[in-house]
């Protein structure tokens, strides 16, 4: 994410909150495997318990990027926010979900088509550990307990980097592959690895899709592109000399 400023704790961004609508980002929720080259995508299940508790506290209401895309003015409580996942990992059914529902939240989770109920091929093939996405029963849990799905491609590449005719493929097959599996639209996109060109972009338009996500660092302000929509990554902020210094003088944590 640009800046690598991530969100761990509310009160840094309460005036940013105020321009536009934050859309987190999430993939996994849980502990991280002790092999993973990928810590930052995992976030422990007490964190994303203190973070929903925060937002809950904070009077913050979950919006679906519907809505989120459709406001055009800014959000004057600043007490909006969309909750978005990657991947679709079981976990964030069966770890994130539990503790959503206690807060009376609700999220999109991004499914790479082609591989729902398999794993995370796209990293297991540069040494990662596989991770298990959900598979049809599941994603059924998943919008049974009001939650939404997106299409994240059918086999996660970069768009930008493959023929025009297969980047095609990925945003229009994907949205294909889920609207038939579950009898729903499908209006929401997410770029893999947040890679995208005006070209790219110009195909999720094109596929019928109503929005899309990034990850260029911001929030959602009134008028902006829908296809283009900053996003905020969640992690734990670690200690090192930068940070302490940062929460000494307010500012948000790296
Ligand atoms: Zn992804």
């Amino acid at each position: 994410m640009k800046k690598d400023i991530h969100f761990t704790k509310l009160a840094p961004f309460r005036e940013m909150f105020r321009q536009g609508i934050p859309v987190i980002c999430y993939h996994k929720v849980g502990r991280k495997p002790l092999r993973t080259k990928l810590r930052g995508i995992y976030v422990t299940r007490n964190f994303f318990r203190q973070q929903m508790r925060e937002l809950q506290q904070g009077g913050f209401r979950t919006v679906t990027l519907d809505e989120c895309a459709m406001t055009t003015t800014p959000p004057d409580d600043g007490k909006k926010v969309v909750l978005t996942f990657d991947d679709g990992s079981v976990t964030a059914l069966k770890n994130a979900g539990p503790i959503m529902a206690g807060a009376g939240f609700t999220a999109i989770n991004y499914l790479v088509a082609d591989l729902m109920g398999g794993f995370n091929a796209w990293d297991v093939v540069h040494g990662e550990v596989p991770d298990r996405l959900m598979d049809e029963a599941q994603v059924r849990d998943w919008m049974a307990a009001g939650h939404e799905i997106g299409a994240h491609t059918r086999t996660h590449p970069r768009l930008s980097k493959i023929s025009h005719a297969q980047a095609r493929e990925e945003i229009f097959g994907s949205k294909k592959i889920l609207e038939d599996r579950f009898g729903i639209p499908i209006h929401h996109f997410c770029y893999p690895y947040g890679d995208l060109s005006p070209s790219v972009r110009d195909l999720v338009a094109e596929a019928g899709y109503a929005t899309a996500v990034t990850t260029q660092w911001g929030v959602h302000e009134p008028g902006g592109d829908p296809f283009l929509i900053p996003r905020l990554g969640a992690r734990a902020y670690s200690f090192n000399f930068r940070n302490v210094f940062r929460r000494l003088l307010g500012r948000p944590l790296e």
